[in-house]
């Protein structure tokens, strides 16, 4: 078994600007790449896992999401970092396109998207980090060993579920610190 970082994609990798899906508009978070590099050199995994509601929203495409996160996998492979796997969930209650109108298993904060990462890739929950900008990327470490990490304000939203770093250099001081007891 295998330790992982699940990461977020928007607002975590890179800037969250809403329902985004063209390459043109894509922007790395300061640190992010950075970051990730010094992560898969430390022996994680990295597994994006991503609610992408634009797709109910009919917003845009699956095939738009991959095209965009082939893009962004194919660069980061240009700079030395490998992503394992990506997973996303397409779907959203009440949303407009109705293939993709149901109450799935699969969009944070539920974790059917965490549970499969972990059966396919053979991932040590045990061992394994979460980071998200949002509270709903860190359900996972309620239910698993999974140690949880928000990025954002530390003046803001606190439980005793996940610790709050304020950038990437944070992250991963707190990852190499190598505490996984801090949880
Ligand atoms: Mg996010
Ligand atoms: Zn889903």
């Amino acid at each position: 078994m295998t330790p992982a970082v699940f990461l977020d994609r928007d607002g975590t990798i890179n800037v969250d600007k809403d329902y985004m899906y063209r390459v043109e508009d894509f922007e790395y978070m300061e640190g992010a790449v950075e970051g990730l590099k010094a992560l898969e050199r430390a022996g994680f995994l990295l597994v994006v896992v991503t609610n992408q509601s634009g797709i109910a929203r009919g917003f845009f495409t699956e095939n738009d999401y991959h095209v965009l996160m082939d893009w962004m996998k194919k660069d980061l492979a240009e700079k030395g970092i490998h992503i394992a796997a990506d997973y996303y969930c397409p779907h959203l209650p009440g949303a407009k396109v109705k293939k993709y109108n149901i109450e799935c298993e699969c969009r944070k904060p539920k974790t059917g998207l965490y549970m499969r990462a972990i059966r396919e890739l053979d991932i040590d929950p045990d061992r394994s980090y979460a980071v998200g900008d949002k509270i709903r990327d860190l359900e996972i470490c309620r239910t698993t060993g999974v140690t949880g990490i928000l990025l954002g304000d530390k003046n803001k939203e606190r439980e005793d579920y996940f610790s709050i770093c304020e950038n990437w250099k944070e992250i991963v001081d707190l990852i190499k610190g190598g505490d996984h007891a801090f949880t």
